[in-house]
């Protein structure tokens, strides 16, 4: 089959790998109809995440349709049109149980191999999905491929982001970063009920979008963000700063615009050794600071409803439609924003 691989650093190629097969008896192979690029390819792309095996198929966002099922598999059936989140899950375990199925001990991400172990990801022809019935979630009436592919992924994490800083109507909200996660997560702060929600970046067409979602845009690099952040809440900064870009000077922003005993929920992957705030500065603003992988599966069962209430235009966000072939040209216009880009969907 035709893949994305990862070939070092900014070089991804479309090439012929083997075709995936059935490994384990709760084994699905799903042949992919869409796949995406995220914000998270990229730490990879650019090697700031090192350690991914040569070769790997790159990427987690996709859906696709069964076509095959390894003996135990029961629920998920050969035909089924499907999502999935962007970590695989069993379903049974502590973590399963309580809703980080991100955490599950089981669980893989996709695209990810380290000295030969590990899952190709999802920017292919097909894809493995292991655990099968829990992973998988057939997509339901009334939401689109494009959706569902959202709920795999951004759309889940943006929300979960928006979730993690416990929504009030009458708070104040900074959303750091609006690409498509962060601006999954001013929508998911809205449709958790916030009435303020300010959002930041530096490039002018994504705060544009994030205006359109109903944020009130800042542009870091031309007005003073904690100024106005300060100024909408009588001077003590944002009741929670929802994080998703995953550098230092994000979060050393983020720190900087939350108020004392106010809430940091980073969704952003950061691959600094250390926060760019100390122990002593977290302690004398009684932080709570939430970070990590969004348990995308446990997301999209909540998440499905909404969805279907079409009351948000989730998709509108998507400004390239490629083919898998064009791969390599979505990653670069993609890293590099080039031609307004935000969200990079191809199709095998
Ligand atoms: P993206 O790269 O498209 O978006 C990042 C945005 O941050 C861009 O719009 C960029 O202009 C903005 N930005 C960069 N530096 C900034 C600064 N100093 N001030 C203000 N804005 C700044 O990526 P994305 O797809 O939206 O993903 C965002 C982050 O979320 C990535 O780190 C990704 O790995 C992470 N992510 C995490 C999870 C999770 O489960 N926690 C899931 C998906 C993605
Ligand atoms: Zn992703």
């Amino acid at each position: 089959m035709k893949a994305l691989t990862f070939h070092g650093k900014e070089t991804i190629r479309y090439e012929s790998i083997p075709d995936p097969e059935i490994l384990f008896p709760t084994d699905a192979i799903v042949k992919v109809t869409l796949c995406a690029i995220c914000g998270s390819d990229l730490h990879v792309y650019h090697e700031h995440e090192k350690g991914l095996d040569r070769g790997t198929a790159m990427g987690h966002e996709f859906v696709g349709e069964v076509v095959a099922v390894g003996k135990e598999v029961r629920a998920i059936r050969i035909g089924n049109q499907v999502m999935s989140p962007f970590t695989t899950n069993c379903g049974n375990c502590f973590y399963c149980n309580i809703g980080l199925t991100c955490r599950c001990i089981h669980g893989q991400l996709y695209g990810w191999r380290e000295e030969e172990k590990g899952l190709h990801g999802g920017q292919a022809e097909y894809v493995r999905v292991p655990m099968a019935d829990s992973t998988l979630m057939e997509i339901p009436d009334g939401v689109t491929t494009e959706e569902a592919l959202f709920l795999g992924d951004i759309l889940s994490t943006g929300f979960f982001c928006a979730k993690q800083a416990e929504i009030k109507p009458k708070s104040t909200y900074a959303v750091v970063g609006c690409g498509p996660v962060g601006l999954m997560a001013v929508l998911g702060a809205i449709e958790y009920g916030a009435e303020k929600v300010y959002a930041i970046d530096t490039v002018a067409e994504r705060l544009d979008r994030a205006k359109q979602f109903g944020a009130i845009p800042i542009n870091a690099s031309a007005e003073n963000t904690l100024e106005i952040i300060k100024v909408a809440n009588e001077g003590r900064g944002a009741d929670a700063v929802l994080e998703a870009v995953g550098n230092s000077s994000t979060n050393k922003l983020a720190y900087d615009l939350v108020r004392p005993g106010g809430i940091i929920s980073a969704v952003g992957v950061c691959t600094d050794q250390h926060l760019a705030f100390s122990p002593t500065q977290a302690y004398d603003k009684n932080l709570t600071y939430k970070v990590g992988c969004c348990p995308a599966r446990s997301m999209m069962n909540e998440l499905v409803p909404m969805v279907q209430s079409k009351k948000h235009d989730f998709t509108s966000i998507i400004t390239h439609r490629l083919s898998l072939s064009e791969g390599a040209l979505g990653y670069d216009i993609f890293a590099n924003k080039k031609d307004n880009c935000l969200k990079v969907m191809l199709k095998p």
